[in-house]
């Protein structure tokens, strides 16, 4: 059965891949003609998940999922959060971001953060949204090279090294994209009549 997935992150598409049934097969964007990028303007995670995959869907004509995720950390009032992306900027790259987030916890004691998953469904008009935490903390410098994003310097609850320092397989298993996911299919199931 095909799905249609509103993200062009080969690295997101994995961690989907890797999780979803193997009978679930994700269609890129380009699969089904949208090549445009999707706009991403909404103040909230859950309004950029809307979003997405309302978009997707109604272009394509098909049943989508769709996922957007922050870095919310607790001494930043929840910041970077909608603006994970964007946190040093527009244009900004994943090292900017990272580098900015470090120099503003620089002296800070206080380094609680989680990753925030929302993934929505959407299918003829109708929406539904399924959440994913994973809670941890920011290190004090970078370590790590698997992942992406801000992998190198979160530090899953319970453990020692950073999510970059993990296996593909060992993030997988602790992600908010997963607890997401897994949400995601226990309604999906219900919805095909598995
Ligand atoms: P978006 O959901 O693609 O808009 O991602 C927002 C920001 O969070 C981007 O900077 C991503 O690189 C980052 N991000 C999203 N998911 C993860 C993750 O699982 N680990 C680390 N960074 C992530």
């Amino acid at each position: 059965m095909k799905l249609l997935l509103a993200s062009n992150n080969a690295n997101k598409r994995k961690e989907f891949q890797a999780i979803l049934p193997d009978n679930i097969v994700l269609l890129s964007l380009q699969d089904v003609g949208i090549f445009e990028e999707i706009p991403e303007n909404e103040s909230t995670i859950e309004g950029n998940s809307l979003a997405k995959a309302r978009y997707a869907s109604e272009k394509a004509g098909v049943a989508c999922i769709a996922e957007d995720t922050g870095l919310e950390v607790l001494y930043l009032n929840n910041e970077p959060g909608v603006r994970s992306a964007r946190y040093a900027g527009e244009n900004a790259n994943s090292q900017e971001n990272i580098d900015l987030l470090l120099s503003n916890l620089k002296t800070i004691k206080e380094r609680k953060a989680r990753f925030k998953t929302v993934i929505t469904f959407y299918d003829n008009g109708k929406y539904e949204q399924f959440e994913g935490l994973t809670n941890g903390s920011i290190d004090i410098m970078e370590r790590g090279g698997n992942g992406f994003g801000y992998d190198s310097v979160f530090i899953p609850e319970g453990h020692e090294q950073t999510f970059a320092e993990m296996s593909f397989e060992e993030k997988n298993e602790l992600s908010h994209r997963k607890k997401a996911i897994v949400s995601f299919m226990s309604f999906y199931r219900k919805y095909l009549d598995f």
